[in-house]
Formats: structure tokens, C-alpha cells, sequence
């Protein structure tokens, strides 16, 4: 064995003695040593005897000479550690400068913000934390056809429950001019033209790599018909088209849409004008002058990389990088917006914010945390291979968070009533939370109780049960209504341990259990459970939108007075 290995051994020992009370030991080095430093690998057995004895003679060292050693020949380990949980998954950005990264999230005002909307947000703004930089939040509005004031709104909702904080927030429409100029310099350098072609006729020269007859016009015929784009043309009479190449493999460079005729009115702009930017120009055009430096999009966006590098290179203006990631959906749960609005067009879903839909609004009201959220999807990173997670996937993060504040509280369902006979007792006081001090809860009781109906199957005459945060009961009959005298504190080994609801004070709500909202292609018809059931009155006294677990049911969040609703095990 050299020196240099001895030496790092040492080190490395040292590190984990000093970090853990002074010791260490042989194992954790070994390990460390083997995922370091593979050629060790073959020779286990030398290494470990090394290991040993290093680890023997640095574990009789006190902390203080530990310390000083480490100061002395290791100084490096005493660095402050960078903070390395916010990089967490995410990579290095290319050619990337500490507090001149600008980023931006661009989304289209055309539909409600969903969980991929999320994915997109957070990790451009994780970026532009990362490197003290700049972010942007750039709604993406030259499509007056399809996008309302209502998504605007609803997505400036979604971001702020998020907790994702702007730099600056601006609409693609506020730089119309800007289009246009640019749009005029291209016509006027003929790297684009107007393109009078029917539909299918523009479709069909696509796809035979074919150049229309419109290409070979000159500048001035070109200038002409964009000012007629501006009255005389209907829309889809007249395009604006880049001159990419009709003989490209990539098929978005066979001479893509620039500009298009769009009558509606636009939400905000009205109809100040006609001739809109299509997506490709809209965003080469604002990330360059925006000064955006680094541009995220999910993988669909991929091919379009080389046209938008294209359009910039034409107009000779600044490129950013462009980095792509995964689209991220949950199993049975779709994204798309020409999935989800018929379904609420039929009334099998009720609106944007029903529990079974992956929108932000759904995941609020079901009671996934923004925070788990933003954990999840960085657990994911930047990984370019599609990610379809089971909605499982999140609510282990989510747990993380709503077990330590969500108070427990009693809640039965297809309720059994049971008498218990010679109670003394009037009320009960109940801890909010088996560990953390929540407070407590005093519940008044008498002789009628609710229990769920899945207890009472397992229940038989002579057994004893226990009432949790109450005493056992031997059951003295069994049937439609159960009877049972009151024990008290007694052995409860192997006896059911189950929650009630006192008869007097108890409150009814509806339970919401939201299910898989798709198995494969078909429309899951058992989606959505709804149960009648009773819970404690404490209820009432919670706030709307508070997180709870039902003992041995699972968390559920308040949705009303009258409703809660399931958010998972
Ligand atoms: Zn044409």
C-alpha cells in the first residue's frame, strides 16, 4: 500500500470521526474507499487491514486532536459546504456566469396550470436561483384564437401558490412592434416571404420537399402582400414562411410558419391587430431581447431548437441555450387540455379544480403541498427520458409534510351504532397528534357511539374491542346495532383497537376518494368515490383548507363544513 492511499484513508477518517463524536469506523471508511476508488475493489482484504489499523489510531485521538490534525494537514475539509440540496438533480448549466444567468418561464394563457406547467416553472427559476440570476415570467400570448383573461389569471394563481417568486413579468403581445420590424427585415433580406398557398397545398409541398411558387417572388411583391395581410387577405388566405430549406430532414426547417392572419380578439390587446407571430418567432424574437441566457422547454420542443437558432442567426441578434426536459405527467392522469375539457363537458369531471385532475388547482384542493411539489419534480432533475410517474411518487413527498402538522381526528364510515353500557364517563380529552404537541381535544360522550362498518365485521359476540383514547368494551351482542359493557383500561393485546364517533355530537360529511382517473385509454367510470360518513365535532372547528388524518384512514384535507376530501394513505 502507498502513502498516497494511507494518507487518504487518514483523511477520510479523520472527516467521518470528526463529523460523528469522534469515532469512526472501518466499514464506513471501507466503503467509502470502495466507491471512490475502484481498484481497490480486488483487494478487499489488504485495504481493510490498512483501514483498520488507520481507523484504531485516529479513533484514540480526542475531538480537539482530531480538529487540529484536520487544520493542519486538511484544511479543505473545514470549508463551508456549498449548498448542495438546491442543486439537487440539476446539473451545471453550460457556460453559465454567477449572477448573469437569465431565465424565464413562458407559458401560453390557453388553459389552467398543470403539474407540467410546475415542472417547467421551477426548474427555470431553480436555475436562475442557483446562479443569482434573473427570471422572467413571459405569458406567451400571440394566439388570440385560444387564450382567455381566465387562464391568465388562473396561471398567475398557480404560480404564486407555488411560491415562485419574478424578476420581472411581462406579455409576448407588449412587443408587437418589435415583430414586425423584425418581421419586415427578414421579407426585406429575403429570408422570408409571403405565401399565398392553400392549406393542403402547403402541406403536400412539405412533405415532397417541394419549394411553392411563392418563394420565387421578389422583395417588393413580398412587401406588398404583408401590407394586404393587414386588410385585403382573409385569415389562412396569406402566411408569412422563414426560408429554411424544403429539403431539410428536420421537417419544422421546411420553410415554417413565421406570421398568420388571426381575426379574434385578443384578451388584452383587443384588436389592434391582425397579423400574429406564430410560437417559433414569438419566442426566438423574446428570449434574445428579453436577454434571456438560458432557455428551458420540455423535450416535444426539441426539433425546434435548430429553427429558432435559425431565425436569430438570420436577423444576426444573440442565441441563448437552449436545454430540454422531460414532459412530466402521472399514470391515468392526462395533461391535455383536448382530453380534461370534454370530459367536463359531459360532466364526468366537474371543473379544473376536481381532485382527480393533475392541475394545480386539484393538487391544492386534494391537498398536495406546493412545497412537496417542488421537491418531487427536483428529485427528478433534468432527465431527457419521459417521465410518467404514479401519482404514489408524489405523495411520498407530500407526506414528508402534511404528517407533522395534520391533526388526528376520529371518522367512521358505513357507521355501526354501538351502545356501551355502564360509561361514567361524560367527556374524553384526546391528543391532536400522537407526538408533537398539537393541543388536545375534549369530546363529549355517553352511551351511543358510531363505529365503521368495516370493524364491525370482525367483531363477535364476547370479545373485547378498544375504543382508542377511551377503554375496552366487552361486546355483549352483535347484529344490526352492537351492545357492549364498558371495561376500561385493559389488556390490549391482540384485541381491535378501533376509532368512533360519539352519537350525540357527531357530524356528518361527504368523503371525496379520488381514484385513477384513466386505466389506459378508457375513462375510469369508479374515478371518483364519494362516502356519507361521520366525524368527530372537532371538525367543524377546522379551517377550510386545513390537512387532517382520519385515524386508519389516511390524510384527507377540509374542503367544507360538509365535505372533506382524500389525499392519501
Ligand atoms: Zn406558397
Amino acid at each position: 500500500m502507498d502513502d498516497d492511499i494511507k494518507k487518504e484513508i487518514r483523511k477520510m477518517a479523520l472527516q467521518n470521526a470528526f463529523e460523528h463524536d469522534g469515532q469512526t469506523q472501518d466499514k464506513i471508511i471501507l466503503g467509502k474507499i470502495l466507491g471512490t476508488k475502484p481498484e481497490f475493489r480486488t483487494k478487499v482484504k489488504e485495504i481493510s487491514e490498512v483501514i483498520s489499523e488507520i481507523v484504531a489510531l485516529v479513533n484514540q485521538l480526542s475531538s480537539e486532536e482530531q480538529q487540529s490534525e484536520i487544520e493542519k494537514e486538511f484544511p479543505e475539509l473545514l470549508k463551508p459546504k456549498e449548498k448542495v440540496e438546491e442543486k439537487e438533480g440539476l446539473p451545471d448549466l453550460p457556460g453559465a456566469e454567477q449572477g448573469k444567468v437569465v431565465t424565464r418561464f413562458p407559458p401560453e394563457p390557453n388553459g389552467y396550470p398543470h403539474i407540467g406547467h410546475a415542472k417547467a416553472a421551477i426548474i427555470n427559476s431553480e436555475y436562475a436561483k442557483m446562479y443569482g440570476g434573473k427570471f422572467i415570467l413571459r405569458m406567451d400570448d400571440t394566439n388570440p384564437e385560444a387564450e382567455r383573461m381566465e387562464y391568465h389569471a388562473a396561471i398567475k394563481v398557480g404560480l404564486e401558490w407555488l411560491g415562485i417568486q419574478f424578476d420581472q413579468v411581462k406579455s409576448t403581445s407588449d412587443d408587437m412592434e418589435v415583430f414586425y420590424e423584425k418581421g419586415k427585415e427578414l421579407i426585406n433580406s429575403g429570408k422570408a416571404y409571403v405565401c399565398t398557398c392553400k392549406r393542403d397545398e402547403i402541406s403536400k409541398n412539405r412533405r415532397e420537399r417541394k419549394d411553392c411558387k411563392c418563394s420565387f417572388d421578389d422583395i417588393e411583391k413580398n412587401n406588398k402582400n404583408w401590407d394586404k395581410m393587414n386588410e385585403k387577405f382573409k385569415p389562412g388566405e396569406a402566411i408569412v414562411r422563414f426560408r429554411g430549406d424544403m429539403k431539410a430532414d428536420n421537417a419544422v426547417m421546411r420553410d415554417p410558419v413565421l406570421f398568420r392572419i388571426i381575426d379574434e380578439k385578443h384578451y388584452t390587446v383587443g384588436d389592434k391587430y391582425r397579423i400574429w407571430p406564430s410560437y417559433d418567432m414569438a419566442v426566438a424574437i423574446e428570449d434574445s431581447i428579453d436577454g434571456v441566457t438560458h432557455a428551458f422547454r420540455s423535450k416535444e420542443f426539441e426539433l425546434r431548437k435548430e429553427l429558432i437558432d435559425a431565425i436569430l442567426d438570420a436577423l444576426d441578434m444573440r442565441k441563448p441555450y437552449q436545454g430540454f426536459f422531460s414532459r412530466l405527467e402521472f399514470k391515468g392522469m392526462p395533461i391535455s387540455k383536448r382530453i380534461i375539457k370534454p370530459l367536463i363537458e359531459e360532466g364526468k369531471v366537474s371543473w379544473y379544480d376536481d381532485p382527480r385532475l393533475p392541475t394545480l388547482e386539484a393538487l391544492r384542493r386534494r391537498g398536495v403541498k406546493p412545497e412537496a411539489i417542488r421537491k418531487f419534480i427536483m428529485s427528478l432533475g433534468l432527465t431527457k427520458a419521459n417521465t410518467l410517474a404514479p401519482f404514489d411518487a408524489l405523495e411520498a413527498f407530500n407526506r414528508k409534510f402534511v404528517d407533522a402538522t395534520s391533526k388526528r381526528l376520529f371518522m367512521v364510515s358505513h357507521a355501526k351504532k354501538l351502545t356501551v353500557n355502564n360509561l361514567s364517563l361524560t367527556a374524553v380529552e384526546i391528543p391532536n397528534h400522537p407526538v408533537n404537541d398539537m393541543g388536545k381535544r375534549k369530546i363529549e360522550i355517553d352511551s351511543g357511539f358510531y363505529i365503521s362498518g368495516e370493524d364491525a365485521e370482525t367483531i363477535k359476540e364476547g370479545m373485547q374491542i378498544r375504543l382508542l383514547g377511551l377503554g375496552n368494551v366487552s361486546i355483549t351482542k352483535v347484529g344490526s346495532e352492537f351492545e357492549g359493557d364498558f371495561v376500561g383500561d385493559g389488556d390490549t393485546t391482540n384485541i381491535p383497537k378501533i376509532q368512533w364517533v360519539s352519537e350525540k355530537n357527531a357530524h356528518e360529511i361527504k368523503m371525496i376518494i379520488p381514484k385513477t382517473l384513466f386505466n389506459g385509454e378508457e375513462f375510469n367510470e369508479d374515478s371518483l368515490e364519494e362516502l356519507d360518513v361521520y366525524t368527530e365535532p372537532h371538525y367543524l372547528q377546522l379551517k377550510e383548507g386545513e390537512e387532517i388524518q382520519f385515524v386508519r384512514f389516511g390524510y384527507c384535507r377540509k374542503d367544507s363544513q360538509n365535505q372533506a376530501i382524500f389525499t392519501h394513505k
